[in-house]
Parts: structure tokens; sequence; C-alpha cells
């Protein structure tokens, strides 16, 4: 017991630097919010207690699940109500030994791996979906609301926070338990399109009236992990204003604030201060104080990030463009597309901007501290606009179509640039503040991601064989050596691996071309195999799966993965390739890589489109799993695939 509360208590601290990334208030008060949000039942439910009770961990396949350390992407047996007395039990033991606390967190761990045995199954709503995904609020709050009346008993003034959160998001067809403090998570940021914002005001006031006595409202308000100015000033002021309204009682956001977001971190912190003003006035005065004279120039570069925000929005509607994406969740989170949101011909317009504002600046009336605020965000926009300009490059190599004496220098040029990015943070890096580590993180998660759009991710087909002669030229190699984990390097010829699928319990089955599946619950009837196309329709959850084992082939270190696929997925529906790697005790090795094809609004995707994962296979793997895995199909939805190949190389 003395670990687990050692390790509650550090979460507690650690989330007051964590805050400093992702701000967190109440209205009109600048005092440390005492409720803290986050991903807790991994903590509770740890795998030493596994044989203490098996009952509680998930049922996977017919067998419980014991978790190894640290794995988080699976939920307890939330229906059983033992699972609830030892969630109770840690809350108890914590507010006994904090006697300060006023909050313990029940958060659900990150995942949609719900247990499946029929306690928990049982409140699952598969058919009426929310969002496009199956409905677990049912689950979720009886198993909050089980654990809050045990708390209840003696803390009758303390608060248990949980996530509204992935399948938890609805309100459940019950009322919950005052003492629980949900969070609703949701990007608030897309409010601009109509449709969801309607239906998230819908969702915030039927919280309202659920029970619990407070609420908070847990928004996506990046900042760092896009690259781009992400500003959305008037979402911000509706969606605060109705949280408001409503009587929510705090607000979170994930942040991780960039140069450029410190105006919109003022901004956001002097709204919940004062909620009765709107954020056009703040923006005005918070310009004002940041950056002097050139105030009013600075709020043009604000508004215009807020409308290329605002115009994709609507674009993802109008535009047969998928690769926008849905409303729901973090639209664009840690992808490259994002940055072709900005139009590469308006750039010149804020670098315009940006130079008379550096003459006003040297005309007086900027202090030295508000010089340097406007440096900063002028580097990171020139910073912004070679990067926006490479992404340009790179489109045009991969979906142009170059001939090859335009090649050579269009590698080149790509090259140089991706180079001269890399100085360019690297010159971020002198500044050891939390908004260049920020600006830094963005750029490892995108750089190599950027390189990438041959496969043909970006809802165009590569040139063909671009591969061919690309590969042979020198920039190729160069630009390999710049961006070694790029996947940028040459593959070499497919070969399949031995694989043990005699030696599983599972029920493999095979076409005839040798091709291995396996359907998981309840899909069987929905999946078809006729002239080794699969075809996916549906009805339970789908997973197709090609399992190797790995003869720690030497020097191949590099895999490539992927099918062709076409179909119809409406919101929600997903339907990617993944790659698992374990070591010999069959221990995830690193997170699961993806290369996912989701969210493709209402559109009909109608011709074959190549799907790509590839990267490099963890040190010490012994056996992988490359996998197809499609779900949360809705009505009228379909997919089929074709072709899949696995290549391994140097
Ligand atoms: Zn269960």
């Amino acid at each position: 017991m003395r670990l687990f509360l050692w390790l509650c208590f550090t979460g507690l601290l650690g989330s007051v630097v964590w805050g400093q990334n992702h701000p967190q208030m109440m209205w009109g008060s600048e005092e440390e919010v005492p409720f803290q949000p986050r991903h807790n039942l991994h903590r509770i439910f740890t795998a030493d207690r596994f044989f203490e009770e098996p009952d509680v961990f998930p049922l996977y396949a017919g067998r419980h699940f014991r978790p190894s350390p640290g794995y988080r992407d699976w939920q307890p047996c939330l229906g059983n109500p033992t699972a609830a007395e030892w969630a109770a039990d840690a809350a108890i033991n914590f507010f006994r030994e904090n006697p300060e606390a006023v909050s313990f967190p029940i958060g659900m761990n990150d995942s949609n791996r719900y247990c499946e045995c029929p306690l928990c199954q049982d409140l699952i709503e598969y058919e009426n979906t929310f969002r496009n995904r199956p409905d677990a609020s049912a689950l979720m709050f009886t198993f909050a609301n089980r654990v809050a009346e045990l708390v209840e008993e003696e803390f009758p003034d303390k608060y248990l926070t949980i996530l509204a959160y992935l399948w938890a998001e609805n309100t459940p067809p019950f009322p919950v338990h005052r003492q629980i403090l949900p969070y609703l998570t949701a990007d608030r940021t897309q409010w601009y399109d109509e449709e969801f914002q309607a239906e998230d005001r819908d969702l915030m006031a039927r919280w309202a009236e659920a029970g619990p006595e407070k609420l908070g409202i847990y928004d996506y308000f990046y900042g760092g992990s896009f690259l781009i100015p992400r500003m959305f000033w008037t979402s911000m002021e509706k969606s605060l204003n109705h949280a408001y309204e409503l009587g929510f009682t705090t607000v979170f956001t994930e942040m991780g604030p960039t140069y450029w977001d410190l105006t919109k971190e003022e901004v956001l912190r002097r709204k919940i201060l004062d909620p009765q003003r709107t954020v056009a006035d703040l923006l005005t005065e918070v310009a004002a104080e940041r950056y002097g004279a050139a105030g009013p120039l600075m709020e043009v570069f604000y508004l215009w990030a807020e409308y290329y925000w605002r115009e994709g929005s609507q674009l993802r509607r109008e535009v047969a463009d998928a690769s926008l994406g849905n409303p729901y969740w973090i639209r664009g989170f840690r992808q490259t597309y994002m940055a072709q949101l900005f139009p590469v011909d308006s750039l010149a317009v804020v670098e315009q901007i940006f130079g008379v504002a550096e003459n006003v600046a040297k005309g007086g009336g900027v202090s030295p501290e508000q010089r340097e605020n406007l440096e900063q965000v002028r580097a990171q926009f020139a910073f912004f606009a070679k990067y926006r300009r490479w992404v340009e490059s790179i489109w045009n190599l991969a979906y142009g179509e170059p001939g090859e004496d335009e090649l050579q220098a269009m590698l080149e040029e790509i090259s140089e640039t991706g180079l001269r990015l890399q100085e360019m943070i690297d010159g971020f890096i002198a500044d050891d503040s939390r908004e260049a580590r920020n600006l830094r993180n963005s750029w490892g998660y995108l750089k190599d991601q950027t390189l990438r759009p041959l496969p043909g991710q970006w809802g165009k087909q590569p040139l063909p064989d671009a591969d061919q002669y690309i590969w042979q030229t020198d920039a190729w190699a160069k630009l390999s050596e710049a961006f070694p984990h790029s996947g940028f390097s040459a593959w070499g010829k497919a070969r399949d691996l031995p694989n043990q699928l005699a030696e599983s319990s599972w029920n493999w089955k095979e076409d005839e071309d040798g091709w291995q599946f396996l359907v998981a619950t309840g899909g069987a009837e929905n999946v078809a195999v006729e002239d080794a196309v699969l075809r996916f329709e549906p009805g339970g959850r789908h997973h197709l799966f090609r399992r190797f084992v790995w003869e720690t082939p030497e020097g191949e270190n590099v895999f490539r993965w992927g099918l062709e696929m076409r179909g119809r997925l409406s919101r929600g529906a997903i339907a990617e390739v993944q790659a698992h790697f374990f070591d010999h005790r069959g221990h995830r090795m690193g997170p699961k890589q993806k290369g996912f094809l989701s969210g493709f609004s209402d559109r009909l995707m109608q011709e074959w489109k190549p799907v790509w994962l590839s990267g490099f296979v963890p040190e010490g793997t012994s056996w992988a799993l490359f996998s197809l895995e499609v779900r949360e199909l809705a009505e009228g939805d379909w997919v089929e695939v074709q072709k899949p190949q696995l290549f391994f190389t140097e």
C-alpha cells in the first residue's frame, strides 16, 4: 500500500508541473484547482494484484488478462462490484493519508479495450452508438457510482474525478452520484463545425443535469504537437461561455504552448478569471501588452491564423479530402497534413505583417521585453513558413509529375530545406523555455512523417514507379542520412517469415492465397473472401491478423506493411493497418505503430488506395504481428482490402 500511495502522491505533485503545460482553472480564481483529471485505473489495478482476484482484470478471448507493468491499453472488469471496491479502497486510503486532498482520480485507462465478460458487455451499447462509437457510459458510471457510494460513507465531502472520454462521453441512462466529477473531453476548437457545436452544447447541457455537483470541461487547445498557428478565438469564446452559463466548475486544457500560444494562454486565463469579458476584447488587450505598438499588427496575424483553422473546419465537409478528418477527438493531432490548411500563397501576407511590425518596433512604443516577444513569434513563423513550403515541395515530388531531369533538383531542394529546418530548430535549443521545448517536440513528432507522403497517405496516388528512380539518386541517400528514421530508405525484396499459426490456439482461417486471418468477436458472418478481396460490413469488431515469428534476421530491421483498401467509412469508423512487436516473454516492445485510414467523414472512397505502415523493428523483438483492424463500421459502411504485402529490409 505504501508504494501505491507514493505513486498517487507523486502523481498529484507531477500534475503541478504538468499543469504548466496544460492550464487548469476555476472561474474567477487563480488558486490551484484541487481536482485533477487523469487516467488512473492502471495505478489501482496493478499487475501484482492479479492473483489476488483475477476476476477484476478483463476477460479477453476467454482468459483474464494480466497486464505487464506500465501497460495501459486495457480496462478492468468494471462491471464487477469488486472492481469498484478496489477503487473505493484506493480513494479512502488516499484521503486518510492526505486529509487535505479533496479529490481522487478514477479516470479510465486510455483505451477502448473493454472486458468481454457479460457483466461488462451487457452495459455497453453497440447499436445506439454515440459519436459513431459504442457507448460504454452505462458501464463506466455504474462503476463510478458504486465507488462513490462506498467512499461517501466516510468522506461525504470529497470528489472522485473521472474522464467522460472515448466510449464513455455520453451521459448514462441513470443519475450520476453527486461526488463524481466528470471532465468532458472534446476538441472544442472545432466548434466552427455547426453540427458538432450543436451536438456538443447539448451534451454539456445534459451533463449539467446528470447529477454531479461539479463538472469540468477538458479541451484540446494545442499548441505544440501541431506546428501550425492553431488559433480559434470564436470557438474559445462560445465554448467557455456555454460551460460557464451551465455552471461547470473547472476548465482544463491540454495546450503544450509554443511561443505564439503565449498570447492564447493569457487570453484564456483572463477569460476564466472574468467570464463576462469577450475573447475578442481580451485578444486586443493581451496583444497590446505583449507587443506594444505592434499589438494591432499581431492581432491581424492571430486572426489570420483563426481564419484558416475555421476554413479547414468547413472544408472538411465540402472538399473530398479525407485527410481533413472529422471534428471528434483531436483532429490532426501530430499530423503533417494540418499544415495544408494554410495556403502557401497566404504566407507572404503574414511575412509582410511581421516586416511592418519590425519597423513599428524600431520606431519606438515597444519595450525590450515586448520586442523579444515579437522576435520569438516572428522566428517561429519563419520556421513555420519554411516548413509549410517544404510540405508543398514534398507533395509536388510525390504527386506532381516531375521528369527525371527535374527530380534531382527537387530532391536537392527538399534535402537542403530539411537540413535548414533542423538547424532552425537547433537554434531554439539555446532557449530552455517550455515554449521552445514544445516546439522542438512538435518538430520531432512531425519531421519524419512529413517525409513520408509517397505511399499515398495524402489521398492521392503517388507517382507510378516513383521509388524506382528516386532511390537511385544521390539526393535520396543524402535525405536518408539526414533523417534516418523517416523510412526514407529503399525497400528490399519482399520476404515472408515462417509463421506459427498452427501452434496458436486461435481459430485461424486461410484463403486460397495463403492469407491467414482471424475474425474476432461476432464478426465472422460479416467478412467475405472473394477473389482475394476481403470485404467487411457492419456488425461486430473485425480483426485480420497475419502473425510472424521473427527469426532475428541479420540486418533486416526495417519493415513496411500495407495493403490496398477502399470503402465507405463514416465518421468514427476505423480501418487501420498495425504492427505489433513482442519480446520472447510476450511483452510488447514499444508503442504499437499505426498507419491509419480513419475519419473519412461521409465521403465515398471507391478507388483502391494503398495504405502503408513502415518503421524500425525494435531491438530485441522476438515475434511480430502485422494486422488490419476494422471496427465501428456504421450502417452503410463497408471496407474492402486486397494485395497485402510485407517487406523487410536493412
Ligand atoms: Zn467484465
